[in-house]
């Protein structure tokens, strides 16, 4: 809604240019009426009720509104009076004529010729005579030509249509020339056609002005709307502002429609912008407030999804130790029987799979009950500590090594045939056979025998198991401290 003060800006912009203009109409309106007021005194005497219409319309002119139909209609009528005068004056005339009677002529020399008087017959019984009706013309005159200025000062501050002002001006050239009493009453007359047609215009170009204010509020109305329905989530404030703007705009149409005076249109639309304004601020208020509320929520929730983020690591943490400890032995931190049997179903698919070779192993530390029996339990432990470091050191990361039970330990070698075990498990014979065991001050040579086994096709993972424990008892049974590679095919 960044764009709403810039709106009030036009609009206040708008309403005082229309103000300057009323200004400027309101000059060249005293201007009208005063020509209006001497043309009518000009007019006056001829009959009572011409003198009416025209005392009508000095007091029409002193009223502040403009009713231009009302003009209209007594222009008609003042029309009508008019040609009734002519009527009598020509039916005078005549008589006159009839009767020989000279009659002297009361225009000025340089007039176009004599000219009769528009004097009604009932009239004229109550003129004091010639004297009275050369003192009348004169003044008649004196108002003609004052006229014909007031006229010309008024086509310098009013904007009339070209035809119009052309006729003006050959109105105003009559009124500041001519003597012919007749013409001149004719060019009175359209300078009242005149004023009405420059008030009318004027009345046309407010009410232009009128239709384009509404215009520019609808679009106001229409920019709240879109922007207040541009969000979802906002319906049912962004409805209600709608509805309060509609509400207002109508309500300033309303105004525009009964209004023709622009101080009141001022007030009324600078109120009705006020009431959009305080509307669209309540509007911002409630959606701060709900921002807020929403803000908080979220914040509240991202807390609350963090510390169940924390906890649920701790908890997979936790998991992960358990499972450790529970796939570990004690003694040794090898992998125990568990995580053995996982592992060797884990290669065993991959076997299956791919079938890449996968040699199965299992050791066992020779004599190791004499050592028990001999050194003691402890050192036995200390034996199964030392020897399953020297496994877990001595082979690749890819090979894996786990404690099976008692002094027995199992191995898997995946990617690697029987053959090429062998030599791997020989190489940690060597080593474990090299380890210093003092005992009680003497040496004591710690060593074991493996059976080893591949895998072929038909087997699973305890036949191939079975085949490497029963080469261990063939290496056992050879002597012992040896590797012996299962020669069995699969069952
Ligand atoms: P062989 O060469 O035939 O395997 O002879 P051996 O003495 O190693 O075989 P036997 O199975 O008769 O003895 C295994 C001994 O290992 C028996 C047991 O007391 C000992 N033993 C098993 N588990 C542990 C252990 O966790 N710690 C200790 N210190 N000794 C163990
Ligand atoms: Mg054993
Ligand atoms: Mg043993």
């Amino acid at each position: 809604m960044a764009s709403d003060q810039s709106w009030k800006e036009k609009y206040l912009q708008e309403l005082e240019s229309a103000e300057n203009r009323e200004q400027q109409w309101k000059v060249e309106r005293n201007s009208l009426e005063r020509m209006l007021v001497r043309t009518s005194l000009a007019s006056e005497g001829q009959a009572p009720e011409l003198d009416r219409l025209l005392a009508r319309l000095r007091k029409d002119l002193r009223k502040n509104r403009v009713d231009v139909e009302a003009w209209k209609e007594l222009q008609d009528q003042i029309d009508r009076q008019v040609a009734l005068l002519d009527e009598h004056q020509a039916s005078a005339e005549k008589k006159r004529s009839l009767f020989s009677r000279k009659r002297r002529d009361p225009e000025p020399v340089n007039g176009p010729g004599p000219q009769p008087e528009p004097v009604p017959p009932s009239e004229a019984a109550n003129k004091p005579g010639n004297a009275q009706d050369i003192e009348d013309n004169a003044q008649r005159l004196r108002i003609a030509r004052r006229v014909g200025q007031l006229l010309g000062q008024m086509l310098a501050q009013v904007s009339l249509e070209p035809a119009t002002e052309a006729r003006a001006r050959a109105l105003q050239q009559s009124l500041l020339a001519s003597n012919d009493w007749n013409e001149l009453r004719e060019g009175l007359n359209h300078v009242a056609e005149l004023v009405i047609a420059a008030v009318t215009r004027s009345k046309r170009e407010f009410e232009a002005f009128l239709k384009r204010l509404d215009e520019r509020l609808e679009l106001l109305r229409g920019h709240f709307s879109a922007q207040s329905s541009a969000q979802s989530g906002r319906l049912n404030a962004s409805e209600n502002l709608d509805r309060e703007i509609r509400d207002e705009i109508e309500r300033v149409g309303l105004h525009l429609q009964a209004s023709d005076n622009l101080q009141d249109l001022k007030n009324s639309v600078s109120r009705h912008l006020a009431s959009i304004g305080q509307a669209v601020g309540r509007f911002r208020t409630q959606e701060s407030e709900r921002e807020r509320v929403l803000s908080e929520q979220l914040g509240a929730m991202q807390e609350k999804v963090a510390a169940m983020e924390a906890h649920s690591e701790q908890m997979q943490e936790q998991v992960r130790k358990e499972r450790l400890r529970a796939m570990t032995d004690l003694l040794t931190e090898l992998p125990n029987r568990e995580a053995w049997q996982e592992r060797l179903a884990f290669e065993y698919n991959r076997w299956q799979r791919y079938g890449h070779p996968l040699t199965v192993g299992v050791l066992d530390i020779d004599l190791f009950k004499r050592v028990n029996d001999s050194y003691g339990h402890k050192a036995g432990d200390r034996v199964l500590q030392l020897v399953a470091r020297e496994f877990r050191e001595g082979l690749r990361t890819t090979d894996f090594v786990a404690r099976f039970g008692g002094e027995e330990f199992v191995m898997l070698f995946p990617e690697t045939a029987p053959v090429d075990a062998r030599t791997v498990v020989d190489k940690l014979r060597e080593h474990v056979g090299k380890l210093p065991f003092h005992f009680r001050g003497e040496p004591v040579v710690v060593t074991f025998s493996a059976g080893l086994a591949g895998f072929v096709p038909g087997d699973n993972e305890e036949s191939v198991f079975d085949r490497a424990d029963r080469a261990l008892y063939q290496a056992k049974g050879a002597g012992r401290d040896r590797v012996v590679i299962s020669e069995e095919a699969s069952s």
